[in-house]
């Protein structure tokens, strides 16, 4: 870790806030404040990702190193690194709601590795920043668990993410009221390295634009456009680099949540705080994974009521968080219609790419329109009778057409919800048969499309909450079973089955696995 070169280009090219203290308060003319990590009682490593180190260069020895815990736990900075919290604000659950920024995540550095590539390392829960308001700056084990684990499991699901490099336990104790029922616990504290080429959101550019504050905009969208979208090539500054900037935001962003509407992931707090420039799933909180297949469902108790960002409003809340961050952009420019295409730009993206997930979890060379309704009809059918989404599709490569939902039954929670559904079913088998013959992909590249489509494991809230009791309980070990698991979610692993199968009926309503909130 001590070999890691830093170049931290964000700090040295833009402005900082003149006070370097946590003290909580606005941030005016200023992208960011100076701050440091708040030391913590006893660092301890509790996982890591090998390939995020191998990333960074950083070798097994040096993460088994003592060291290692105490950087990644905020408690030693390597020479280079230059922390800071980012000044941002969002629109939360459709409201502007002024700066909020990085309240307890802090950045160490900009890392280039061997091969050249920008790495930003960045520390969430290390500590309170004039951006924490009234909260601690701290998470606790649980929620840094779920980030640590789904980051990976994200990346290695071919889905775009910020990564995790390390879980590091802090040993000292967080309070949080997990459901807002007035009665706050004691849980352990942790610490997550996050690892992306760039932290900075839609909120970072809302900020200034809220404030009038043209030239900081235009800075930001200047350094943003040069650091992280080299291969624009317009001439700098002009409205057509803008143009053609916030076209790659909205393709990029399209591209993201059609990966997230195929594995079946829910992130749950859509704000426009939490939805990065580079199109990463960013800020894993109350998120959640489709256990059985459900258009209406959201993990997020904060959000049960009016159902904002539930499954299948997704990818019409990512529109609206780029028409926000369009809004905030359009003083860049003389004429909005560029900003029109580029939205527009969006809906064509985000069909073609949901047009390649039907051809692929369909196993057709390509998706035509009736496929796309063969799909909304089969959607239909899995929410009605209540089907498990990742293995109604990963079973379907092998489906068996004398029989097709006896050879699918390990798919189906409840046998009386499947009965009044069972003729359409079989209506449908018979309709998808006839297509995949006049398709003529024979069986083996078919199973391996299909395959390489539909997952056969990924991260149920249920196997995230073991995880996190027995680690709660002292046996940490089932965070690195689960991520070896996940490291290869589409190949079958012969003894692992447990991960793939049926959400028990103990998790349907338990906290963690059905409901989470916000607090973390
Ligand atoms: P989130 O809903 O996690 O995206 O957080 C929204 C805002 O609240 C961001 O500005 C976070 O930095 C801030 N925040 C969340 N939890 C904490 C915490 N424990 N301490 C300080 N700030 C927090
Ligand atoms: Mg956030």
């Amino acid at each position: 870790m001590h070999s890691l070169r830093f170049d931290n280009r964000f700090v040295q090219t833009l402005p900082a806030d003149a006070e370097t203290s946590a003290r909580v308060r606005q941030v005016h003319g200023a992208l960011y404040s100076r701050i440091d990590p708040t030391p913590v009682a006893a660092p301890r490593l509790v996982a890591h990702s090998r390939e995020v180190a191998a990333l960074l260069d950083i070798s097994e020895d040096e993460v088994a190193s003592p060291d290692f815990a105490r950087v990644f736990g905020g408690n030693a900075l390597v020479e280079g690194m230059a922390p800071y919290a980012a000044n941002y604000g969002g629109h939360q659950f459709g409201h502007w709601a002024g700066q909020l920024g990085d309240g307890r995540a802090i950045t160490l550095g900009e890392t280039i590795n061997q091969r050249g590539e920008r790495w930003e390392l960045q520390l969430k829960g290390a500590g309170p920043t004039p951006y924490s308001r009234s909260a601690d700056g701290r998470a606790v084990l649980r929620s840094s668990i779920r980030e640590f684990l789904c980051s990976e499991a994200m990346h290695h699901l071919g889905v775009p993410t910020t990564r995790a490099l390390s879980l590091v336990a802090t040993g000292e104790p967080v309070v949080r009221d997990m459901f807002y029922d007035g009665r706050p616990q004691e849980e352990p504290g942790a610490i997550v390295c996050r690892v992306a080429p760039s932290f900075i959101r839609f909120g970072n550019f809302e900020l200034p634009a809220s404030r009038d504050d043209i030239p900081l905009l235009k800075q930001l969208a200047d350094f943003t456009i040069a650091r992280d979208f080299p291969s624009l090539t317009e001439p700098a500054g002009s409205e057509a680099l803008y143009a053609a900037w916030f076209t790659q935001v909205c393709e990029r962003t399209a591209i993201m949540v059609a990966h997230w509407m195929r594995v079946g992931f829910v992130h749950g707090v859509m704000n426009t705080d939490n939805m990065s420039i580079l199109g990463l799933t960013i800020d894993y909180g109350p998120y959640g994974w489709i256990d059985n297949f459900d258009l209406d469902w959201t993990p997020n108790t904060t959000d049960r009521e009016h159902r904002r960002y539930r499954f299948g409003e997704q990818p019409q809340i990512a529109y609206w968080n780029l028409t926000r961050l369009a809004n905030a952009l359009a003083p860049l420019f003389a004429d909005v219609e560029p900003l029109r295409e580029a939205l527009q730009h969006y809906i064509t993206t985000y069909q073609a790419a949901e047009r390649r997930n039907t051809a692929a979890k369909l196993g057709l060379l390509e998706a035509l329109d009736e496929d796309l309704q063969r799909m909304q009809q089969l959607e239909k059918l899995l929410q009605g009778a209540e089907v498990d989404m990742t293995l109604f599709f990963r079973g379907l490569a092998d489906v068996d057409f004398a029989d097709p939902l006896a050879s699918l039954s390990a798919a189906f929670y409840d046998k009386l919800k499947l009965a009044p559904f069972a003729p359409a079913f079989v209506n449908w088998f018979a309709g998808y048969r006839a297509r995949l013959d006049r398709d003529g992909l024979d069986d083996t590249t078919r199973r391996a499309r299909m395959n390489a489509a539909n997952p056969r494991y990924v991260l149920r809230n249920y196997l995230a909450q073991l995880a996190i009791d027995r680690a709660e309980q002292g046996d940490e070990a089932g965070i690195a079973e689960l991520l070896e698991v996940l490291r290869h979610p589409y190949d079958d692993q012969p003894g692992k089955e447990s991960f793939a199968q049926l959400r028990p009926d103990w998790a349907r309503q338990k906290a963690g696995c059905s409901m989470l909130s916000c607090s973390s």
